[in-house]
C-alpha cells in the first residue's frame, strides 16, 4: 500500500517531461538537472513521511487526526512531484539565478551624475555606436588609409585637439588611470609640487598623496590648507621637480580666508624654470555651463589656454559619456605618457572608444546640447516642468503608500554630482513622503525606503528631515509610466515590509 503512494521519479523521466524539457532549452542541460536535483532531494523526506504515514495499519481514536494531517502532506507532496509543479518551481529558481544583477534603477536621489548609480547616462549616438562596436568587427588599431597598424587614440585625438585647443591626446580607463599614468610617465623618482588645499579625496577612494605613492613620485607639499601662494610654488622647484600640479578640489570647497594660485600663474612659475605645468580637472566640461544657468566651471580649453600643458578629466562626469580618462596637452609630453608601459594596461576597450566618440561629436554643435546629451539635458530640466510632474504623481503615490504616510508636491535642490561644483545646487521639484503619525515616524520612512528598493526596477529616493525625497529631475518623460506602473508593486510591497 505505502510502496504504490508516492516514488521519487526518477531524473531521466522528468527529463522526458515537455514542462522540463523548455527550461533545459533555455538554461542548458546542466543548471536544470542541477535544479531538479535539488529539488528533488528537498522532497524526499516528506515523502518518505508520506510513506510512513501511509504504511501505518488503519488506527484508531488518537491516531486518527494525525492520520488525516498526514493524508493531506500526502497530496501536497504528491501534486510537488507532478513534473509541471517541478518544472514550475524549478524555472523560477532558475530565472531568478539568471536575473542580471546589474539593474536598472530609477535615480531619484537628485545627484544626477550619481558615482554609485553608474554617473552619466549615454546619449542615443553613442548608445548606437557601442552597439555596433559589440557586434560588427572595426578598424580599432586599424589604419584604413594605409592598411597598416594603427593607433586606437586617434579615433578620437583629432576630435578632442578641436574642442580643446591641445596639441595631442590620449585616452585610459577612467580619471584616476590618467593622473597615475601621468605621474609615473613624467614624475617617477622625481618631485611633484601640489598645493595643500588640494590634496584632496574624492569619492571612492582616489587620494592624490596615495596615487603620487603608487606612481613612484615624491609628493612637495606646499602652503596650508587654506592659503597657498606663487612663492610657496616657487619656493619649492628644486633640481628634482618633475613638474607643477594642481588638482580641481571636486567635491569640497573651501572658504573664508582662502588664497590659491591661478593655473595661468602656476603655468607661468613652471616655464619659468622650464617645467611643465598639469592640472586634474576632474569633471571637466568642453562648454561654458552658465550659458544655460548651470554654476561657472573652467572648461578644459580654457585650462589649456590658460598655460596647462597637460590636463586630465573623466568621461563619465560633466562631459556625459562613458567611463574614462583623458589627457590631453603637449604633443612631446603626450608621446612620453604614450610610451609608459602603463598605458598599455589602462587601456581603453572598443566600447569606449565607440560611445566617447559622438559624445565630443555632440559638442561640435554646443547650441543643441541641452537636447542631444542626456546629462546636460537632465541638468538644465525646468523647475516649472518637475513641477507639474510633481503634481500629476502626487496623488498616485499618495493612493499607493496610503494612509499612512503624507506625500506632498516639494521644491528641492538637485546636485550634479561626482564632485563637479558641490556648493551649487540647482532648484528642482519633487516629492517628500513624510509618516502620517508622529511615533515611529522613522521606522514607517525606512520601511518605505525598503519597499520603494524592492521593486521590479527599485527606486532609489534619499531620507532625511523626517522625510523621504524624491526628486524628480532624472524621471524623464518617456520613463513616468514605467515609474506609475510599479506603483501597484509599491502597494503590495508596503503590506509585505510591514508585516514582520
Ligand atoms: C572624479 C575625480 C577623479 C577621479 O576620476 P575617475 O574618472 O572617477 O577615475 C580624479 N580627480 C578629480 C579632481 C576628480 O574630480
Amino acid at each position: 500500500m505505502a510502496d504504490s503512494a508516492l516514488r521519487i521519479p526518477s531524473v531521466d523521466r522528468l527529463l522526458a517531461a515537455p514542462a522540463v524539457g523548455a527550461l533545459i532549452a533555455e538554461y542548458g542541460r546542466g543548471a536544470t538537472v542541477a535544479a531538479l536535483r535539488t529539488r528533488l532531494d528537498e522532497l524526499r523526506p516528506a515523502v518518505l513521511a508520506a510513506g510512513r504515514v501511509d504504511a501505518v495499519a488503519a488506527p484508531a481514536g488518537a491516531n486518527a487526526a494525525a492520520q488525516a494531517g498526514g493524508a493531506d502532506a500526502l497530496v501536497d507532496v504528491a501534486a510537488e512531484l507532478d513534473p509541471v509543479c517541478l518544472a514550475r518551481t524549478i524555472g523560477q529558481r532558475l530565472a531568478t539565478l539568471n536575473a542580471p544583477r546589474l539593474r536598472a534603477v530609477f535615480n531619484l536621489t537628485g545627484t544626477v551624475l550619481h558615482t554609485n548609480l553608474g554617473r552619466a547616462l549615454l546619449p542615443e549616438a553613442a548608445v548606437q555606436a557601442v552597439v555596433r562596436a559589440l557586434t560588427t568587427p572595426g578598424n580599432l588599431e586599424f589604419d584604413l588609409a594605409t592598411g597598416g597598424r594603427g593607433d586606437r587614440d586617434d579615433l578620437i585625438v583629432d576630435l578632442l585637439r578641436e574642442l580643446t585647443g591641445a596639441e595631442a591626446a590620449t585616452v585610459v580607463n577612467n580619471n584616476a588611470a590618467a593622473v597615475l599614468l601621468m605621474l609615473n610617465a613624467l614624475g617617477e623618482r622625481k618631485e611633484v609640487v601640489v598645493s595643500r588645499g588640494e590634496l584632496v579625496e574624492i569619492g571612492g577612494a582616489f587620494r592624490v598623496p596615495d596615487i603620487m605613492k603608487r606612481a613612484g613620485a615624491k609628493l612637495v607639499e606646499i602652503g596650508t590648507t587654506n592659503r597657498t601662494h606663487a612663492a610657496d610654488y616657487e619656493n619649492a622647484i628644486g633640481p628634482k621637480t618633475a613638474m607643477l600640479l594642481k588638482v580641481h578640489c571636486s567635491n569640497y570647497a573651501i572658504s573664508g580666508f582662502t588664497h590659491s594660485v591661478s593655473i595661468a600663474e602656476v603655468a607661468r612659475i613652471a616655464h619659468a624654470k622650464g617645467l611643465p605645468a598639469a592640472v586634474d580637472l576632474g569633471s571637466g566640461t568642453l562648454v561654458d555651463l552658465t550659458q544655460w544657468g548651470l554654476p561657472r566651471e573652467d572648461t578644459v580649453r580654457d585650462t589649456i589656454a590658460a598655460g596647462a600643458d597637460l590636463v586630465t578629466f573623466s568621461g563619465d562626469k560633466l562631459l556625459g559619456g562613458p567611463q574614462a580618462g583623458l589627457i590631453v596637452g603637449r604633443a612631446d609630453l603626450i608621446r612620453k605618457i604614450k610610451r609608459n608601459p602603463l598605458k598599455r594596461a589602462l587601456r581603453v576597450g572598443k566600447l569606449t572608444l565607440a560611445a566617447v566618440e559622438p559624445v565630443l561629436a555632440l559638442y561640435r554643435a554646443p547650441e543643441l546640447l541641452p537636447q542631444r546629451l542626456t546629462t546636460l539635458r537632465l541638468l538644465t530640466r525646468g523647475q516649472a516642468v518637475m513641477q507639474e510632474q510633481a503634481v500629476r504623481l502626487a496623488p498616485l503615490v499618495q493612493a499607493a503608500v496610503g494612509e499612512a504616510y503624507e506625500v506632498s508636491v516639494v521644491p528641492m535642490f538637485s546636485q550634479i554630482g561626482s564632485g563637479a561644483l558641490p556648493v551649487d545646487q540647482l532648484p528642482s521639484c519633487g516629492l517628500a513622503v513624510r509618516a502620517a503619525g508622529k511615533a515611529r515616524a522613522g521606522r514607517a520612512l525606512g520601511r518605505l525606503e525598503e519597499a520603494l528598493r524592492g521593486l521590479p526596477r527599485p527606486v532609489i529616493g534619499r531620507i532625511g528631515d523626517n522625510a523621504l525625497w524624491l526628486d524628480l529631475r532624472c524621471l524623464e518623460a518617456g520613463d513616468e509610466a514605467a515609474f506609475t506602473g510599479q506603483l501597484p508593486a509599491l502597494s503590495a510591497g508596503l503590506r509585505e515590509v510591514r508585516q514582520p
